[in-house]
């Protein structure tokens, strides 16, 4: 089993879908990846960020999953990250209403130092200074590094964002920030574009869709399961990432292979998250459901076709 960092935001989310809409509700990208990741069992710590205003349970909801929370930095006088986002009416796309950096917007990480050896480090959406920043303090060269990143970033600072690109194994991102990153319309070009501009492993994230996996010339993909109820994409794309780099913490395995199962978890988790606000549904989900869902996910996938 290995170690994993998680960096990106712990932060207040408002929301509006078709279905509804929230006023301030837990949420960040890394509220996201360490409830997804602590369906693994690993040894996990989240380093973010907030203000004197973040209530000490949202907090205690992370450590209580074993998350460790020693790298968040508390602000007494600061305020939290707030992000506030709407959605059309297909859910698969959205718009930022607001976006309050606050404390973040002088965030100096520091990774507490049990966990400078880590051996996975999961990047959460951030400023690309930031996540370099964390790279910066690891003793050893982590076995896998993995980027996620937003169109915010692509948009107010492309050049950071390339240079931590040039340092991460695999980067996860969703379809129209891959066509934003490199002027593609085709996915596979897009891919092989971004292959160029450092990661080894891209994924694509395509929401309902699901999600695919490049490596060189190698492709694999996910399908999203076919769910009834679709609450709020908020976090699915973190939820992902931390099933994603939770798996690979867990195996130890970063081969090609076993990436294509971290997929498939990464996957099953963001179907539950989509199901309920925010972190609503994360907050209680049993391993036994996600298992379940696993089986229902190999269903879907699964043929036996015989070819003469
Ligand atoms: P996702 O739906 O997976 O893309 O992630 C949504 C989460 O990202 C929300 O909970 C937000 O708090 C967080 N978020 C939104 N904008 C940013 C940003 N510019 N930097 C970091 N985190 C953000």
């Amino acid at each position: 089993m290995s170690k994993l960092v998680i960096v990106g935001t712990v932060a207040f989310d408002a929301i509006e879908t078709p279905f509804g809409k929230t006023d301030k509700i837990l949420g960040g990208a890394a509220t996201f990846i360490g409830l997804a990741a602590s369906h693994f069992n690993i040894d996990a710590a989240a380093v973010s960020i907030v203000g004197g205003d973040f209530p000490q349970k949202y907090l205690d909801l992370l450590s209580n999953k074993n998350i460790d929370i020693s790298g968040i930095e508390i602000v007494k006088e600061g305020k939290t990250f707030f992000w506030s986002g709407r959605y059309h009416n297909d859910m698969n796309s959205r718009d930022t209403l607001v976006t309050e950096l606050n404390t973040l917007a002088d965030f100096n990480p520091v990774v507490p130092e049990n966990y400078r050896n880590a051996e996975i480090v999961m990047l959460g959406n951030l400023h690309p200074i930031v996540q370099s920043s964390v790279l910066d303090q690891m003793v050893n060269k982590p076995k896998l590094v993995i980027l996620d990143t937003m169109n915010f970033w692509m948009d107010s600072a492309l050049d950071d964002l390339h240079n931590v690109m040039k340092r991460v194994d695999v980067i996860t991102i969703n379809d129209e920030e891959a066509r934003q990153l490199t002027g593609e319309y085709s996915l596979v070009v897009a891919a092989r574009k971004i292959h160029a501009m450092g990661p080894k492993y891209v994924v694509i994230k395509k929401g309902e869709h699901g999600a695919l996996l490049f490596h060189n010339d190698e492709v694999f993909y996910a399908p999203a399961l076919p769910l009834e109820e679709v609450f709020d994409p908020t976090g699915a794309g973190d939820t992902f990432a931390g099933g994603f780099a939770g798996y690979i913490a867990k195996t130890g395995d970063t081969s090609f292979e076993n990436m294509k199962n971290a997929v498939i978890f990464g996957s099953t988790l963001a179907s539950f998250c989509v199901e309920k606000f925010g972190t609503k549904r994360m907050e209680n989900l049993e391993n036994e459901e996600v298992h379940k869902r696993l089986l229902q996910f190999k269903q879907l996938t699964q043929f036996d076709i015989k070819l003469a």
